[in-house]
């Protein structure tokens, strides 16, 4: 008798198993694959994984990371979706498709902090110069604009201070000028507004033409997938996106978009969850003495409150986000107190999970120098996941007063 380990492995490799083609189940299957097989050489040099007509090679996409692009423009309103290892990534991947040596790109001075960092320590290594521009002056922008300005990028709100600029009147100012306009999406999340068309109804179109969605945020929804979409309506445009994106390497795994997968179908209940507990939140801690400014664009009396009011509606949604700022007259280390006191809020960065966040910035060491517009004090953000409000809220009151007395 032959000896176990003399058996051949290869039924082992090429097992007779076929998933049932009537097997059809709410998730889909996950797709794994560097290689992809091709049935002769002549399919080899006809499938193009460009216009997804057919399969290439892993890091070109796979029925798994081609359905999640596609749900994702269901959800954003677009047409043409690429996926990259983080949100941040997918911000790269548009200046680097998008810019050129000599090229100037325009950015939010209230911008994502590491967007800015890539446009100080990446771009300009490549001779792409960038300028700030005031968000909530649309005027300003147009007085940035400059010959060799090829991209400016949009955030609504900026994602620490909160203020919420008139996106209408700065995607105005760019169409007028023939530059292309880029939106960082992560707060709306396709949910408070459509990014393609922020006047519904109004024809042509009016709206970003890129959007940018930190998946990793609302649509994971567990605070533990990176993971980021550009997401477009033009082709030229996504085929510019499309090859940097294949030239760079850069791809997502697909255990990674299953989870994504898997969550999407709960983002509209999450976000509405998220919003109503960060209203109450927002609501008490602006009646505390220790708090000076509250910044949530759903406010009244917060920067930008009434471009978010016009854009999203009165009774529009909002993210679960918002920062307060605490009167001057606490040092550093009660406010530092004040937030290692915390027990259900963690100290930590991202948002849109189950667990509630807070985080101390430096804005006048972001900034460079303390805002204007805002009254002085130290800047706290709190991301508000699913707890209990009532046990976020006693929470808050028991560092408050043990920190802040
Ligand atoms: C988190 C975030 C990003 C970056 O996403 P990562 O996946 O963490 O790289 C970009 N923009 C905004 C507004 C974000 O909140």
């Amino acid at each position: 008798m032959a000896h176990p380990s003399d058996r051949s492995l290869t039924p082992l490799i090429h097992h007779g198993y076929q998933p049932p083609a009537g097997f059809d189940a709410p998730q889909p299957a996950v797709h794994k694959a560097s290689t992809v097989y091709f049935p002769n050489v002549a399919a080899v040099r006809s499938t193009e994984w460009k216009d997804k007509t057919g399969y290439t090679y892993g890091l070109h996409g796979t029925p798994t990371t081609y359905l999640l692009e596609e749900r994702l423009c269901t959800l954003e309103g677009g047409l043409q979706c690429v996926l990259s290892p983080s949100g941040l990534a997918a911000i790269a991947n548009v200046s680097l498709a998008l810019l050129r040596t000599g090229d100037e790109v325009l950015i939010p001075n209230n911008v994502y902090g590491p967007s800015r960092a890539l446009a100080e320590g990446e771009l300009r290594n490549w001779g792409i110069g960038h300028r700030l521009y005031d968000p909530l002056d649309p005027e300003d922008l147009a007085r940035c604009i400059g010959p060799a300005t090829r991209l400016v990028w949009l955030e609504a709100p900026g994602s620490v201070s909160m203020e919420f600029p008139d996106l209408v009147a700065l995607v105005r100012v760019c169409r007028a000028r023939g530059v292309t306009v880029a939106l960082d999406n992560t707060w709306g999340a396709g949910l408070a507004f459509n990014p393609f068309d922020l006047l519904p109804g109004r024809q042509p179109a009016l709206g970003a033409d890129v959007s940018v969605h930190a998946l990793t945020k609302y649509p994971s929804g567990g605070g533990d997938v990176l993971m980021g979409s550009v997401i477009t309506r033009d082709p030229a445009l996504h085929l510019a996106v499309k090859l940097c994106h294949m030239r760079l390497g850069l791809g997502v795994a697909a255990n990674d978009a299953e989870l994504v997968l898997r969550s999407l179908p709960s983002i509209g209940l999450r976000y509405r969850a998220h919003d109503q507990a960060a209203r109450a939140l927002a609501t008490w801690l602006q009646s505390r003495p220790e708090v000076v400014q509250l910044l949530h664009p759903a406010f009244s009396g917060s920067p930008g409150h009434e471009a978010w009011s016009s854009l999203c509606g009165a009774d529009g949604l909002a993210a679960g986000l918002f920062s307060v700022i605490l009167h001057p007259r606490y040092s550093r280390s009660q406010v530092d107190a004040f937030c290692d006191g915390l027990r259900l809020f963690r100290l930590g960065y991202s948002w849109g999970g189950p667990v509630s966040l807070v985080m101390t910035y430096d804005l006048a060491g972001v900034r460079g120098g303390w805002p204007a517009h805002l009254p002085a004090g130290a800047l706290v953000r709190f991301s508000i996941g699913l707890e209990d409000v009532r046990d976020l809220q006693a929470d808050l009151a028991q560092s408050l007063a043990a920190a802040l007395a």
